[in-house]
């Protein structure tokens, strides 16, 4: 069958950046299943794949706006040092949870560290990156009522 709202969809992918340097893959792991026409991946992954079918191979490119977004200035940020009390050393590349602005709980990791800040960004990792993926498909398959009403694969 081909890929339409609310099939079940497995498939292998690996990512790259526009450099050619591998982000994330599947291989040697199961596909990554996903319910169709639901947002559970990518928008402009979950347009390209409509219509295919299991055994199709293809090769997508996904933009930041269809992917995780551009890249915001306004989610990083400096905090002073105090902010971070307990943590022995800060390094860049650290991550931590904070609480955004609406309280909501976020991650941020750590771009810069001088003496008095430390330069964090709660920009997604992927953020203002062009996405390329390979993809192959495993497995096409009707959803069941209940993965519909969910919303997820079970
Ligand atoms: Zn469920």
């Amino acid at each position: 069958m081909n890929i339409a709202n609310d099939c079940v969809v497995a498939f292998h992918y690996t990512l790259t950046d526009d450099n050619g340097v591998e982000l994330d893959s599947s291989k040697g792991q199961d596909p990554l299943a996903y319910l169709h026409g639901h947002g559970g991946i990518i928008p402009g992954l979950e347009r390209e794949l409509e219509g295919k079918a299991a055994g199709d191979e293809l090769k997508v490119t996904v933009q930041p706006g269809d992917a995780y977004g551009e890249l915001n200035p306004e989610l990083i940020q400096a905090v002073p040092r105090e902010a971070f009390q307990g943590v022995e050393q800060i390094e860049v590349g650290m991550q931590f949870q904070a609480q955004g602005a609406g309280g909501q709980v976020q991650m941020v990791v750590v771009k810069a560290v001088d003496d008095e800040n430390v330069t964090v960004d709660a920009n997604h990792p992927l953020a203002g990156q062009t996405l390329h993926f390979e993809v192959s498909i495993a497995d096409v398959r009707q959803a069941s009522e209940e993965e519909i009403a969910h919303g997820h694969v079970h």
